[in-house]
């Protein structure tokens, strides 16, 4: 599909409001005909035949064409202006649901800025195009044809003369769609550039500030503002080129007019009635030849626009939903990485990982920074497709399982932890607005969150700023727990959900976890010992491979990077060892 028709697909279902939008401008602009007519029958009629008794009908006619002209403009108006609204209410629709099915390799490469440019900035180009520049066109379009045909009709050898314009209109239009087109690209990428730098400024405004960098900044964001200006400034000037030839060439028929039509009239080719009902027509002519150069400037900044959309829009999430996915409503929670590689933009990340979790079980997955942790419960959630082997749940791959369900029955509490702005309530609720708030204030309680929103001012009806700001980073972790509880998932990742607490309550949030339904598997990723030690299966990371895997016991027994680990964060190994 080309960018184009999968614009018309939206415009489709407006095509007859858009037709009959376009028949009240036919209608307006056969109206406008008559302005001129009865100049000349003034002219022709009043002043020198001497009917006066004519005048007074006449003005009246005209008024009446005129309230008629005002009342379709209105009509004709609020079509447009609905279509155009109803066309950009379904786009943004639809492109934002495409944003939402597209995969963590999509955002990875994305820049914010880019993605709010698309559905801010470009789909208010399409709105102008639909409201405006598709009946100006139009418009212009039919009121210069039929006024050469009045035109025409009066005297064929003076509108021949005037046609003698077109070909030049005809090539400056080209030109200038020719030397415009690169520029509307760049002030496009310059606009997407200044929104991605203004979006990473503002979120990171407490690392400028960290770090004094309010001038370094002021200084980046003066070179996007530049460019931007820069670029708007280059189409400016080639635009603002073509408008004055345009205008010269609009002209050109006012001395064609003035010349061949007078010669007429002196020769008696043409009465001075007809002379003035052409020059009447003249602006009908002159109007739209002098509106080109602006309309291409909006037609182009509009196909660049549904340019961009369409590009973002096309891109095909790497994770696919299955054609024939089985649902699954309530897994069991049987895990099982059967040889799983994954690799990246040519970088092998995962090598070869197999283990086997059983219902109910707990893993703890330990590893140096980069070892890839994160990455094995990203392939196990499906945010990425393993390159090699298989993830199984319940004993089925989990790219044939429904894909929403999957998601469903997992609930993880991500390393990253992200707060929406809303109430502490809305977001641990997240995953199921409508549950009662005694389940709310269970998962809080099991993430040791109760007692710190209890002592917040308005507790649980706290408004959290954007991203969590105003909550310790202990406060984050333990409200997203509690959103991941609330999920009663049958899989519950803990991607380092407790790094940031104390001892105690990390020990207090174990205790909890074990209270959970039975079927439950979790799987901690952590740095602490403390945190996995009583897991049922410990997975040792390095740099993509299992290197060890076991229990507790078992581990410390290998003697290996976990029992070195273990030996630096509790320093009492051997003594360990004699106990057990
Ligand atoms: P940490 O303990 O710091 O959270 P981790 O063990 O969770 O680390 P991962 O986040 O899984 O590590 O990343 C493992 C490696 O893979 C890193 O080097 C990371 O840069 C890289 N990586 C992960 N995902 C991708 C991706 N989609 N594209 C390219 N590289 C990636
Ligand atoms: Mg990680």
């Amino acid at each position: 599909m080309t960018p184009m028709k999968w614009f018309y697909s939206f415009l489709h279902k407006h095509t007859r409001s858009m037709i009959f939008g376009l028949v009240l401008v036919t209608v307006i602009s056969v109206l406008a005909i008559v302005k001129p007519i009865v100049s000349g029958a003034i002219v022709d009629d009043v002043i020198i035949a001497g009917q006066y008794e004519q005048l007074p009908r006449l003005i009246v006619f005209l008024l009446l064409i005129t309230i008629l002209r005002g009342l379709l403009r209105y009509l004709s108006q609020l079509i447009f202006e609905t279509c155009s609204q109803d066309v950009l209410y379904t786009m943004r629709d639809t492109v934002y649901r495409k944003l939402l099915q597209e995969d963590f390799n999509f955002y990875n490469k994305k820049r914010t800025g880019d993605l709010l440019s698309r559905q801010t900035g470009d789909m208010d180009a399409i709105r102008h195009f639909i409201a405006f520049v598709i009946y100006q066109v139009y418009e212009n379009v039919f009121i210069f044809l039929f006024a050469l045909v009045m035109v025409f009709t009066v005297s064929v050898k003076l509108a021949l003369c005037m046609c003698l314009v077109l070909p030049l209109s005809f090539l400056v239009t080209l030109s200038q769609t020719k030397n415009g087109r690169p520029c509307f690209w760049k002030i496009r990428e310059q606009f997407s550039s200044l929104n991605t730098f203004v979006q990473e400024n503002i979120s990171g405004n407490r690392v400028v500030k960290a770090f004094s960098k309010e001038d370094y900044e002021i200084g980046k964001f003066n070179r996007e503002n530049d460019g931007y200006r820069d670029a708007e400034l280059a189409a400016a000037e080639i635009w603002t080129k073509y408008v004055p030839l345009f205008e010269f060439l609009s002209n050109l028929l006012t001395l064609i007019l003035m010349l061949v039509g007078s010669i007429m009239v002196i020769q008696g080719e043409m009465t001075l009635g007809s002379y003035v009902t052409v020059n009447g027509y003249l602006w009908m002519l002159m109007n739209p030849l002098r509106q080109i150069g602006w309309r291409i400037n909006d037609i182009q900044r509009f196909t660049t626009s549904v340019e961009k959309i369409y590009a973002t829009y096309s891109e095909e999430p790497n994770v696919k939903y299955p054609v024939n996915a089985i649902p699954c409503k309530r897994l069991r929670g049987d895990v099982e990485f059967r040889g799983v590689s994954y690799s990246a933009d040519d970088e092998d990340i995962i090598h070869n990982v197999s283990f086997h979790v059983k219902s109910g079980q707990t893993v703890g997955i330990l590893g140096s920074t980069g070892s890839g942790k994160s990455t094995i419960m990203n392939l196990l959630c499906r945010f990425y497709d393993v390159t090699d082997g298989e993830v199984l749940v319940d004993g089925r791959n989990v790219k044939d399982l429904d894909l929403y369900n999957l998601r469903q029955n997992i609930g993880m509490a991500m390393q990253d932890v992200f707060l929406f702005s809303d109430t502490i309530e809305g977001n641990i609720a997240y995953s199921r607005p409508d549950c009662p708030f005694e389940e709310v204030e269970k998962a809080a309680v099991m993430a040791d969150a109760d007692g710190f929103i209890r002592q917040m001012p308005e507790g649980y009806d706290t408004i959290v700023g954007e991203r969590g700001v105003g909550l310790s980073g202990g406060q984050k972790q333990r409200i997203s727990l509690a959103r991941a509880l609330l999920k009663n998932p049958s899989i519950l990742i803990l991607d380092d959900t407790t790094s940031a607490v104390d001892m105690e309550t990390e020990s207090y949030i174990q205790d909890q976890l074990r209270t959970l339904d039975r079927d439950c598997t979790i799987f901690v990723v952590a740095y602490r010992i403390s945190s996995i030690k009583d897991s049922d299966l410990i997975l040792v990371l390095n740099d993509g491979h299992i290197v060890e895997q076991g229990t507790h016991e078992e581990l410390l027994k290998n003697n290996s990077y976990y029992a070195t680990v273990f030996r630096h964060q509790y320093g009492e190994y051997e003594k360990y060892i004699r106990n057990c």
